[in-house]
């Protein structure tokens, strides 16, 4: 490899790094109810006192909004949580298989896909 290609590359990874760091992350926000338009970029939580419900845009273009429980007796039934950074987590991953089969994780405000 040419030290050419040795900067390039240590560019381009300085780079993807910066961008990753910079890129928005999906923030929790609380609401009572679910609004009628759904923001990109938000886990709403939907409760009064205790979320019952997380609700978001599906990540993968879709448009479709992605309902899940957060009741633990429900199955299935999700967890979410707010990182020491303000950025939504979701647990277990999401998987729309009947639909439009988006499969992903909410990890600290970002979509990793499975
Ligand atoms: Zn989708």
């Amino acid at each position: 490899m040419s030290w050419r290609q040795r900067a390039f590359r240590r560019l381009a990874g300085i780079w993807r790094a910066i961008w990753a760091w910079r890129a928005p992350r999906i923030r929790p926000t609380a609401v009572a109810d679910l609004p009628n338009e759904i923001e990109p970029m938000k886990l709403y939580l939907v409760g009064e006192e205790e979320a019952w419900q997380a609700a978001m845009l599906c990540p993968c273009g879709c448009q479709a909004i992605i309902q899940l429980s957060l009741i633990r007796r429900d199955s299935p039934h999700w967890r979410a949580w707010t990182e020491a950074d303000g950025s939504a987590s979701l647990s277990p991953s999401v998987w729309r298989k009947p639909t439009c089969g988006a499969h992903f994780w909410l990890r600290r405000g970002r979509i990793i896909w499975c």
